[in-house]
């Protein structure tokens, strides 16, 4: 397992592997790596020959009210989670490898960057997006990983690569949660003790969602409304949203007749977390 810095150096590595015949998988990533990050990349070995894992906490993604700063940073940890899980490159730029002093263009997208996490976080999709495209020009991956734990990304990066004729297989991967609910995320370690607690709120309130689901409840009202009780009953959660959309389209539905994403985002204290399912009727 490598780590480089450069793009030169990322491309010509790639270079390589594909006049062998390689396939390249890729996973992109803030670092801080967890459990959910390892599935990513475990992934990616099994089906690639090759792995590359990047490692770019993006200051264009956060807005300036965000923890850009404080976003905990350990490439040496990183570095053995991605061995361990079978990446073989990391890729972690600085920021004006990324970003030349007159960088002036952007990846922007209409319509399912509007609601969610894309109405509460101004500007977050179009660095998203610009700095995938950029990533996977620099890559050049067979096939890209992405976790389902940021539900409305995956689905703003998939309709990116359709929509441009990006060549690159989107593969989307299971959230990977602590053993008692909470979805795995880098912010995670902001939480102290009793907002660790706290944070099982997240998980509860659509733990019971689902149960209402599958009991035959098929208005995203009484669904919205029953989150946002329980969350509400935690002292220490704040609600950021909790909204059921088309699982596709992430259009607000009314009744639940087709496959809808059930999401949240729930302030902790100072941190922010997001959570979410998919209802399939
Ligand atoms: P991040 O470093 O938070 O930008 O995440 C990098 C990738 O890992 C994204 O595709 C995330 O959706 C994915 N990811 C983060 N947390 C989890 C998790 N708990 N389970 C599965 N995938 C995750």
């Amino acid at each position: 397992m490598k780590i480089v810095h450069t793009i030169k150096e990322v491309r010509d590595i790639v270079k390589g592997w594909k006049k062998q015949g390689l396939s390249v998988g890729f996973v992109p990533t803030m670092g801080y790596l967890h459990e959910g990050h390892g599935s990513l990349v475990e992934m990616a070995s099994k089906e690639n020959d090759r792995v590359v894992v990047s490692i770019f906490v993006n200051p264009i993604q956060f807005g300036p009210k965000e923890d850009f700063s404080s976003y905990p940073r350990d490439l040496e940890r990183d570095g053995k989670i991605v061995e361990a899980a079978g990446g073989d490159l990391i890729f972690n730029p600085s920021n004006e490898e990324m970003y030349l002093g007159d960088f002036s263009t952007y990846v922007d997208m209409n319509g399912i960057t509007e609601g969610l996490c894309g109405a509460k976080r101004p500007g977050h999709f179009r660095g998203v997006c610009t700095v995938v495209t950029k990533l996977f020009n620099i890559v050049l991956p067979d096939k890209a990983y992405f976790g389902e734990k940021d539900a409305q990304q995956l689905a703003v990066i998939k309709r990116m690569v359709r929509d441009l004729d990006i060549p690159v297989e989107i593969v989307p991967c299971p959230i990977v949660r602590e053993s008692d609910g909470l979805a795995m995320s880098s912010r995670n370690t902001y939480l102290n003790k009793e907002e660790r607690k706290a944070a099982l709120v997240l998980s509860r309130s659509l733990n019971s969602a689902k149960e209402a689901l599958l009991q035959g409840e098929r208005s995203a009202e009484n669904i919205k409304s029953m989150i946002s009780e329980i969350l509400t009953e935690e002292p220490l959660a704040r609600i950021d949203y909790v909204n059921v959309v088309d699982s596709l389209s992430l259009t607000e539905v009314v009744t639940i007749d087709k496959s809808v994403l059930i999401a949240i985002a729930v302030f902790i204290g100072k941190t922010r977390l997001i959570d979410n399912f998919i209802f399939e009727v």
